[in-house]
Formats: structure tokens, sequence, C-alpha cells
């Protein structure tokens, strides 16, 4: 599932295997299209403030990244992307690893929630279980 995998990778602009510096910032996305060669479209939502409602709004942000063929990242793949120098005409980031699918990861979040939600009821019972004692002795 984590990339790079162990293919013998020549792409001289693969920040793993080749010459590419990654600096600046780091951004977690998911890929919408994988459809050109070694480029992929990633989506990530970001919130920007609107000083005159004194609120946020979440923007979609959709931006090319390299994809190298190591990192071989599919449609509904969850990457971590950094940037780089420009190495084309709209890509300015390249992948640096695969989290997983989409799905997946939504489904492990679910999991970890559930299971949260779980020991804080039973945090609260506890709580209320004391109280009553408390209450109790007075
Ligand atoms: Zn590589």
């Amino acid at each position: 599932m984590t990339s790079p995998q162990n293919v013998a990778c020549t792409d001289s602009k693969c920040a793993v295997h080749g010459h590419l510096k990654v600096r600046g910032n780091v951004f977690v996305g998911r890929i919408v299209s994988a459809k050109a060669a070694r480029t992929a479209v990633i989506e990530r939502t970001q919130t920007i403030y609107i000083p005159k409602y004194e609120r946020y709004k979440k923007v979609r942000v959709r931006q090319a990244v390299h994809n190298p063929e190591c990192m071989n990242a599919k449609e509904n793949d969850i990457v971590r992307v950094g940037e780089t120098r420009k190495i084309s005409k709209t890509k300015a980031f390249a992948v640096l690893e695969v989290l997983g699918s989409a799905k997946e990861i939504e489904r492990e979040d679910e999991v970890r929630h559930r299971r949260e939600r779980a020991k804080e009821s039973m945090r609260q019972s506890q709580k209320d279980a004391e109280m009553q004692k408390a209450g109790d002795h007075t």
C-alpha cells in the first residue's frame, strides 16, 4: 500500500529516487484524475477567511502534481504531495507517498470515531455515577 515500491525508478523528477528537491508546502489531497502520463490532479479543501462576514469558507483546490511511475497513484488515492521547483507549465508539486485509497481511510476514520465516542460515553457515565455518590453523602 505504501510507496515507494521496489521498482527500478528511472524518473529524474522523482522526489524519492531522482534529483528533485522538495521544499515549501506539503499538502494531503485526493487524486481526482490520473489519466495523463506521470501526472495526477489532486483535490483538497482549504478554508479561506472572509473578513466582511467574519467567517471561513471552504474552497476546493485542484492542482496538477507529478506522479512518478514508482508511486503509481490511482484515482481516489489519498496522497501527500510536496512543493518543488516548477516541473512543467502546471506542475510544481510531486507525490511523496500514497497514504491509501480514500474509501479505506474513510472506513478507518469511522471506526476510530466510533471507538472514541464509546470511550467518551463511558467516561461520562462514570462521572455521572461519581456525582451521584457525592450527592448521597450530603
Ligand atoms: Zn521513484
